[in-house]
Parts: C-alpha cells; sequence; structure tokens
C-alpha cells in the first residue's frame, strides 16, 4: 500500500472546536490559542466564522479575533461562512480563504440554517461569487457526509449529488463532515469510491469526528485511498452544536503522532502542538479528549521503578 508522502492538514479548533463550547471564550483566548497554533507548523488554520451571534454567541467577535492575532504569512487562515452576508465580512476583514457550508440532508441543514439543501444552494452560488470578487478562494463544506443524527445512514449517492450541485457553483474542493461520528471504514470507502468515479476531478478534504472511537481508523483508510488534506482540532476540542453528545473532533496531536510515525510527513512540530493543546486546555471546560495530550508521545519514557 503506498501512502502520501505528506499530506496537509487544516487545523480547526479556534472555529469548530470553540464553536461548540457552551461557556463564552474570551476574545484574549482566541487569539492566544490561534498565535501558539500558527507557531506549530501548522500551515492551515480555519481561525473563525462569520456566522448569525444569534446563533453561534462564541463567533460573535470573530473580526476582533481576527484583528488581533499576529498574521504569520506561512499560515492561510480561512473562516466558515454560511451565506453572502457572512462572505462579505470575511472579505472585507481580508481572510485568506473561506469555506462554505451546506449538510447532505434536509433535515440537519434546516436545524442547521432553517433552509433545504436546495435554498441553500443560492447562498453558495453567492458566496463564491463573493469569494471571486474579492479574490479569495472558496472551498466547500458537506456535513453530514456520513450519516444524519435526524435521517440515520446518508447514502454516497446523496452525497455525491450535493457536491456535483457544489461544484456546479464553481466549488472545486470539498470537505466531508462526519458530523455526529456515524462514519466507519467502510462507509469512508464507499463515499470515496463513489466521488472518485462521479466527480474525478474534486479535490477532498476529509473532516473525521471520534465520537465512537473510529476517527483514526477512517483516516488512514482515507490516506490508503490517496486522500492528503485533512481536518482535525487541537485538543479534540469540538463537535456539532445541533447534534447532542457528538463531541470529538479528531485531535490534531493524535493525527500527527501517528503519521509522522508511517513517514507521512505533515510539516507540524508535535511538542509545539501539544503546548497549543494546554493554551486551550487552559480555558475549556472539562478535560479535552486527546489521547496523546494525555499520555504523550509514544517515545516519552516513564521513570523505571526502584
Ligand atoms: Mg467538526
Amino acid at each position: 500500500m503506498t501512502l502520501p508522502h505528506s499530506v496537509r492538514i487544516r487545523e480547526v479548533g479556534p472555529r469548530d472546536g470553540i464553536q461548540s463550547e457552551s461557556a463564552p471564550v474570551s476574545t484574549e483566548d482566541k487569539i492566544r490559542l490561534i498565535d501558539a497554533l500558527s507557531e506549530t507548523g501548522l500551515r492551515y488554520i480555519e481561525a473563525v466564522s462569520f456566522v448569525s451571534p444569534k446563533a453561534i454567541p462564541n463567533m460573535a467577535d470573530a473580526r476582533q479575533v481576527w484583528d488581533g492575532i499576529k498574521r504569520n504569512p506561512e499560515v492561510f487562515y480561512s473562516a466558515l461562512v454560511p451565506n453572502r452576508k457572512g462572505a462579505e465580512l470575511a472579505a472585507e476583514a481580508g481572510l485568506d480563504g473561506m469555506q462554505v457550508f451546506i449538510a447532505a440532508t434536509d433535515s440537519y441543514n434546516l436545524s442547521n440554517v432553517g433552509k433545504t439543501v436546495r435554498d441553500s444552494m443560492s447562498d453558495v452560488e453567492e458566496v463564491v461569487a463573493t469569494g471571486a470578487q474579492a479574490g479569495i478562494p472558496v472551498e466547500g463544506t458537506i456535513s453530514t457526509a456520513f450519516g444524519d443524527p435526524y435521517e440515520g445512514d446518508v447514502d454516497a449517492a446523496r452525497v455525491v449529488d450535493v457536491a456535483r450541485r457544489m461544484v456546479g457553483c464553481g466549488i472545486t474542493t470539498i470537505s466531508y463532515g462526519d458530523t455526529t461520528g456515524m462514519a466507519t471504514p467502510r462507509r469512508v470507502r464507499d463515499l470515496i469510491d463513489s466521488l472518485r468515479r462521479n466527480l474525478p476531478d474534486l479535490e477532498l478534504n476529509m473532516h473525521f469526528h471520534d465520537t465512537r472511537g473510529t476517527g483514526l481508523a477512517n483516516v488512514l483508510t482515507a490516506l490508503e485511498l490517496g486522500v492528503d488534506y485533512f481536518d482535525a482540532s487541537v485538543g479534540g476540542m469540538g463537535g456539532s452544536p445541533y447534534a447532542r453528545g457528538a463531541t470529538g473532533n479528531v485531535a490534531t496531536e493524535d493525527l500527527v503522532h501517528m503519521l509522522e510515525d508511517m513517514d507521512v510527513s505533515t510539516g507540524v512540530n508535535l511538542e509545539s502542538l501539544l503546548e497549543a493543546a494546554r493554551v486551550a486546555q487552559g480555558f475549556i471546560a472539562g478535560e479535552l479528549p486527546s489521547k496523546v495530550l494525555k499520555a504523550g508521545p509514544r517515545w516519552r519514557l516513564s521513570k523505571a521503578a526502584g
């Protein structure tokens, strides 16, 4: 099996992780976390989202966070946006990139943005147009790509159909979100095979959760199929605020720890990343789920007894 020599990791903790926190996180803490992450070797950071502050109070200070960070010129900072208004705010702020999101299912899309998937497609079009005007690349995100908490399993054909419509809007890279942790290696293989068969030019990103312990197994499956672009969240922060119990993005340090040992280069310094995870642990209520943060890297030895 030939694995990719290197992968791109998009760090989503500052957005996806903090967005899911029910307790407020201060602007200063968000800035400290992003600044710590930008010194780890990570090259892609989803820094903020421009969404309704009523829906997601923890993202109401997106512009202040963005204006407050030390921008590392080697880092590509992006924002998640739901519609033209969000895209205009991201463009005005001068983000490097944006992602527009949609669900694979009407149930989840309705609970998330109050619209059907079909009705949300015009938002995707408008975000792409706003990005083009501002010269900012726009990627797509499809949530509930492996299952929906209200509808159950989601057929790969349905996800391909939504992806095809996004491609029709001008999107060339799409991230597939396992929003409530329903993916398993078999389902990952099904979806990637279907996407490759139907949309061979489309670039794939995988956004896995570890809700039921299959996160890294899913990464490995995608990797073996040649996928080299993954989302992960420092400390394993986050999940979905709309799906009860669906906590736990794949932790960035767990991903880096595994990949580097397999000679798949991430460009990330694990010790600096663990430092960043400790910054997050300093302001997050409760223990972060990351395994390597708890146990330390595999090469860290215990003192011998006696
Ligand atoms: Mg997530």
